[in-house]
């Protein structure tokens, strides 16, 4: 497993790191998520993402008891705030000062850690002044309870405001974490030029379009049983958007390019993602430990450029790249 540099900072992170959103606490048992976090670590996985609001706290506390016999300092674990969550009371969400002092001990409390390695801030909060934001997260890192600060689809002009902010009051944002995928590139145009110059990372969500680039999905046929799309408690919303017969088409035609570099398609997106080099990291989740095994082999890939143009080829105008697609909620989520 190779590591990259967070950013401009010093942080080393792994390439692939392991994400628990829909998972823990909702979609798969406690003991298959134990058995993920253990098939990540067994595969040289030293870096975890969670957050607050993935069910409700619980993916938290899951991932804290998967995690609580392991060396701290040989772990980055990263979490989040700004969804609404516990009783979703007026100031349980958001990026107000009181949201994220609270949020942060909540956080903790819940993963069983005195620190996380990375704090990020879950969208843009129009509604709360950006300098009360900053001062906050600033505040965050001196208690030493976040040891870098970033946020998550954040758009270009907000990671420049951020940044400068931060800059003043003595950190630095260090990452972004976007939705980025051969199939969704609305990051290309502006935020990843934007990210490069102010010294921030992508660390990049759903890479395999949440299962949709493994090609498991077949056009005209039932989603395999136990898959996302036939996830109930939120997994079959989510994924809803990529399960458009043209897509998985297009998704089909990618077989032989894998093929070609000896890759199964799941290792294919992986690897794609990981080919810009202002990604960090690329958040994988997995539903079973034998997934995380099999994803963890797309770390140390190169894909030659005549690839690469066959894989947009292949793609073709069901490729997503509008940059104004980067948007967070105009008002705080209650
Ligand atoms: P992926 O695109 O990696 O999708 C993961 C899902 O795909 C798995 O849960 C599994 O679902 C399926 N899968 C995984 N491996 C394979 C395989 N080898 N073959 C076939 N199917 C496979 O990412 P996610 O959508 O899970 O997101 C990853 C992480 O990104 C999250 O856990 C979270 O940390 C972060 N995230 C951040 C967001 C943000 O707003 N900042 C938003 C969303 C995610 P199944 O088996 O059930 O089909």
């Amino acid at each position: 497993m190779d590591y990259r540099f967070l950013g401009a900072s010093g942080l080393k992170i792994t390439e692939i790191t392991y994400g628990n959103w829909l998972t823990h606490g909702s979609q798969i048992e406690n003991d298959t998520a134990i058995a993920c976090v253990n098939a990540a670590l067994d595969a040289g996985i030293t870096t975890f993402d969670t957050a607050d609001v993935y069910a409700n706290g619980a993916a938290e506390t899951v991932l804290g008891q998967a995690l609580k016999s392991q060396r701290r300092e040989s772990l980055e674990v990263f979490t989040k705030v700004y969804w609404p969550v516990g009783p979703k009371g007026a100031n349980d969400t958001g990026l107000s000062r009181k949201h994220i002092m609270e949020g942060i001990n909540g956080s903790l409390r819940r993963l069983g850690m005195d620190y996380v390695d990375l704090y990020q801030a879950h969208r843009f909060d129009h509604e709360t002044p950006l300098e009360e934001t900053i001062q906050a997260f600033a505040d965050v890192v001196r208690a030493g309870k976040a040891l870098y600060i970033g946020v998550s689809e954040w758009n270009a002009q907000q990671l420049r405001e951020g940044q400068a902010l931060a800059q003043s009051a003595g950190f630095s944002l260090v990452s972004n974490q976007p939705q980025y995928s051969a199939l969704w590139r609305v990051i290309e145009a502006e935020v990843v030029p934007a990210a490069s110059e102010l010294g921030m990372s992508q660390v990049v969500w759903s890479p395999m379009a949440q299962g949709v680039l493994s090609g498991k999905y077949l056009p005209g046929r039932p989603a395999p049983a136990g898959s996302r799309a036939t996830d109930e408690h939120g997994g079959q919303r989510n994924i809803a958007g990529f399960m458009d017969p043209t897509v998985l088409e297009r998704v089909q035609l990618l077989r032989p390019i894998a093929a070609e570099l000896g890759l199964k398609l799941s290792q294919l997106a992986i690897a794609w993602v990981l080919q810009n080099p202002n990604v960090a990291t690329a958040l994988v989740g997995a539903s079973r430990p034998e997934q995380v095994a099999e994803n963890v082999k797309a770390s140390g890939v190169a894909i030659p450029p005549e690839l690469m143009k066959a894989i947009d080829e292949a793609l073709g105008d069901v490729v997503e790249r509008d940059p104004a697609k980067t948007v967070s909620p105009e008002k705080r989520p209650a």
